[in-house]
């Protein structure tokens, strides 16, 4: 067949054209980016919360899934690094301190809802950043 968005020739049975780059079957395309991320990362989840947030993270293909995470309210930051996610902590600090403290809070609440995709982004994706 015909790539739709370049018109060179490609496989019946391409899920991304070869040519182009473009995804034919996003479908196919998802899965197979989840279950390569999730099997190569060899990552089990230390706890049942983790692991259901994870789980919720996969079925949304990866893309950022709000999860209230309360032990990330009480320690902000220090959850972060606890977890070994340095970098961004380091990042987040950073712009509290630039911030004169005013961002702060909205950083608090930011890492109890968005604890647990960083964390995914860092164990499973491999990504120290964003
Ligand atoms: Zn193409």
């Amino acid at each position: 067949m015909k790539c739709p968005f370049c018109s060179e020739e490609i496989n019946d049975n391409a899920i991304k054209c070869k040519h182009c780059g473009e995804v034919l079957n996003q479908s196919a395309f998802n899965n197979l980016n989840n279950q390569y991320s999730r099997e190569s990362s060899n990552y089990v989840p230390e706890d049942d919360a983790i692991k259901a947030a994870f789980d919720k993270i996969d079925a949304n293909n990866g893309k950022f899934v709000a999860e209230f995470n309360g032990l990330a309210l009480i320690l902000g930051l220090i959850w972060y690094m606890i977890k070994g996610m340095w970098a961004k902590a380091f990042i987040l600090f950073i712009l509290v301190l630039i911030s004169g403290g005013l961002l702060a809070i909205p950083l608090w609440i930011y890492c109890s809802f968005a604890g647990y995709y960083d964390y995914y982004l860092f164990k499973v994706k491999g990504k120290n950043l964003w």
